[in-house]
């Protein structure tokens, strides 16, 4: 039997002790490619860098940063670096969660979402803070799901997205869909120096929603959330509704 092919990517770029973990770890199960960016692309989404070239740099064995987004650099993996297609595409183990709409916004989700239009099985990992409390076991937790991905394939169109909590006792996991957040204070609006007004989003979670199958209430609770995701965006409940509109 032919040895599994893994890559690994993330967003927080190439020097990051989640890549580095979760590298490790599929190591136990078959060759890793690393090809991440060459550094914090936090929030990227799934941008694709189409007005410049992009430079890859060989850091290790099999290792590989990318000045790009994560999806450049799961794109240019399976198109150009790897010797074939990867059996499957693993993405982080990002420093910070990606609970509810975050995944709208994260390139970690971007980086396993773009494995999946390629029809790659993949998957997203973070894990929320403590890190170092959590970091091993998310290393652990996120091999035994790779493993079952290399066995069983995904279904078509779909990722996983996995959120581990930074915690020494994890009590278990949760299979989960998108709960909803509230943050305040998202733009934070301040005077420079020079006296030019300048912004920076941020902000707090204020509260969330979502019900007890949501990602949120799991991950709260203590558990480890794995919530599958497509991207046919559609509302398909409110495609009656359009038609009964009259445009002309
Ligand atoms: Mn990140």
């Amino acid at each position: 039997m032919t040895k599994k092919l893994i890559l690994v990517s993330n967003d927080d770029g190439i020097h990051s002790s989640g890549l580095k973990c979760l590298a490790e770890k599929a190591r136990e199960l078959g060759r890793v490619f690393v090809v991440a960016p060459d550094r914090e692309r936090s929030a990227a989404s799934h941008s694709l860098t189409l007005h410049r070239p992009l430079r890859v740099t060989k850091t290790g064995t099999d290792e590989y940063a990318v000045d790009g987004t994560p999806t450049d650099c799961v794109t240019l993996a399976v198109n150009s670096i790897l010797p074939r297609t990867p059996d499957i595409v693993l993405s982080g183990v990002n420093m910070g969660t990606n609970l509810g709409e975050d995944v709208l916004y994260s390139g970690t989700v971007s980086a396993a979402m773009e494995g999946t239009m390629l029809g790659i099985p993949s998957a997203a990992f973070s894990l929320g803070s403590p890190y170092e409390a959590g970091l091993e076991y998310a290393g652990v937790f996120a091999k035994k799901v790779a493993a079952r991905m290399l066995a069983e394939g995904l279904p078509s169109d779909t990722l996983l997205n996995v959120n581990i909590p930074g915690l020494k006792s994890i009590k278990g996991y949760w299979i989960t869909r998108l709960g909803k957040r509230f943050y305040n204070d998202v733009v934070i609006e301040k005077i420079d120096p020079r006296g030019k007004k300048y912004f920076w989003i941020g902000g707090e979670i204020d509260r969330w929603e979502g019900g007890r199958d949501s990602d949120f209430h799991a991950f709260k609770g203590g558990y480890v959330t794995i919530t599958p995701l497509h991207f046919d965006m559609t509302n398909h409940d409110s495609i009656l509704k359009l038609k009964g509109w009259d445009f002309e």
